[in-house]
């Protein structure tokens, strides 16, 4: 086997465990660990990225922000690079939802390529997620609110990888949503 595999496997092996007891909010309640595995595949087969670090921190990226995981144990297993890409992408869950919400547009335009990937493509599955099905609970309106919010932080990651950004077009000028 190669290392690149290896290297993968030892990443969705962390995330699967890490996030084991979680579940998405689509009224399945899909196991969470499918959101990470398919953000890493979008960026593969859609994306055309073979950076095994961009892989490994697509399938790492919510470890820290929604279970126990910490930058510096990432770091230790993964290195720094994957550690840092994980950092850039994870929200600082001590502030406010909405405040959360407005800091990732204002930081997306100042995010690495690696990072900016991985938003690219975690933006692209949620989005694709919610066309799916309607999380429980939420009203038209909201999901609505989200793809706007959602073409907000697009916008700061153009120029990144032209394929994933007419896939997100797509799916925003379907809801008519200003791109
Ligand atoms: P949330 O942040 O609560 O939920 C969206 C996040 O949940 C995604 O970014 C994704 O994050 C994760 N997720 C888990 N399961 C799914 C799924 N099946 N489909 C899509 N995402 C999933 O949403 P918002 O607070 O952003 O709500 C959307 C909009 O609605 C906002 O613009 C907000 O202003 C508004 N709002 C309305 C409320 C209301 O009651 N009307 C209340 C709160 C907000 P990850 O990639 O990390 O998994
Ligand atoms: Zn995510």
């Amino acid at each position: 086997m190669s290392l690149d595999s290896v290297l993968l496997l030892e990443a969705v092996n962390f995330a699967a465990d890490k996030h084991r007891n979680q579940r998405r909010k689509d009224p399945d309640e899909t196991p969470y660990i499918n959101h990470p595995i398919g953000v890493a595949r979008i960026l593969t087969h859609e994306g055309g990225i073979t950076d095994i670090a961009v892989l490994q921190a697509a399938l790492l990226h919510d470890t820290v922000e929604d279970t126990d995981t910490t930058i510096e144990e990432l770091e230790s297993i993964f290195g720094t690079t994957v550690a840092r890409i994980v950092e850039e992408v994870t929200d600082d869950k001590s502030l406010p939802k909405q405040e959360r919400k407005r800091l990732q547009v204002e930081h997306a335009p100042h995010r690495s390529h690696q990072a900016k990937l991985v938003k690219l493509a975690d933006k692209l599955y949620n989005l694709r997620d919610l066309n799916r099905c309607t999380p429980k609970g939420w009203s038209t309106e909201r999901v609505q609110q989200y793809f706007e919010w959602a073409a907000q932080v697009v916008k700061g990651l153009r120029g990144t990888n032209p394929p994933l950004e007419n896939l997100l077009d797509q799916l925003l000028k379907e809801r008519s949503v200003q791109i």
